[in-house]
């Protein structure tokens, strides 16, 4: 493995050289995880589609607890986008500044509202393509909006996916958009977001990125990174 590729890979909390797993092996992996986690599903808290957009665009680097924690405010101020659109970037800033990454994020929701007023009436898009026209967001956060609002399938790769996939052997890509590519071959579409969120919560309450909980782990017997 190229020199640049292995210090991506370990970035991401995955020993390089770990082998890719059957077909069989993979969806067996998924099955257990799903047992684990029947109830997965979004933990950000919102009311619109436009608010599920603004509170992914804000999860970015940080947990969705601490999310879930500014936007009572944030929407209580600003509930729509006509509303965000015209708010003063200051404002914004002082009450989502716990997120980290303040001023990008302040000005990114800022313009993703504005796009959505200008370019689209005031409605969320419902395509993908669409959807990363808006400032702030990718790939990521349009799956995971289509995913919950819509039932669109799709591959939310997050950290968490990134890490996972390596780990458990299901792609040896880094890139986020070549791993979509290569879970989506793996898996059908139907099971793609609940997928995802599968993934996401197993890598926040048992796939640690710098302590896995291997022995407490429903599939440690089958991935190949298992420490146990
Ligand atoms: S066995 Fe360990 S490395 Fe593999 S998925 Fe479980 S916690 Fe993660």
């Amino acid at each position: 493995m190229p020199k640049a590729l292995k210090k991506n890979v370990a970035s991401m909390g995955v020993k390089s050289g770990v082998k890719k797993v059957s077909r069989q092996t993979a969806w067996q992996m998924m099955d257990l995880l799903e047992k684990r986690y029947p109830d997965a599903e979004c933990e950000l808290n919102w009311a619109s589609d436009f608010q599920l957009l603004i509170a992914i665009i804000l999860s970015a680097q940080t947990t969705d607890v601490t999310v879930n924690k500014v936007t009572p405010a944030l929407f209580e101020k600003f509930p729509t986008a006509e509303k965000l659109a015209t708010a003063s970037l200051d404002e914004i800033k002082e009450i989502i500044r716990p997120t980290g990454y303040f001023n990008a994020k302040a000005s990114n929701i800022h313009s993703c509202a504005q796009a959505i007023v200008d370019e689209f009436g005031g409605r969320v898009p419902d395509n993908l393509e669409d959807l990363t026209k808006l400032p702030g967001v990718g790939r990521k956060s349009a799956n995971a909006l289509l995913g919950v609002i819509h039932k669109i399938p799709g591959w939310t790769v997050d950290t968490h996916v990134q890490r996972l996939s390596g780990r458990l052997g299901l792609t040896s890509e880094c890139d986020p958009r070549k791993i979509e590519i290569e879970l989506e071959k793996l898996f059908p579409a139907r099971d793609w977001s609940k997928l995802s969120i599968t993934l996401i919560f197993h890598g926040r309450r048992t796939c640690f990125a710098r302590k896995p909980d291997c022995p407490g782990c429903p599939i440690h017997h089958l991935c190949p990174s298992s420490l146990v």
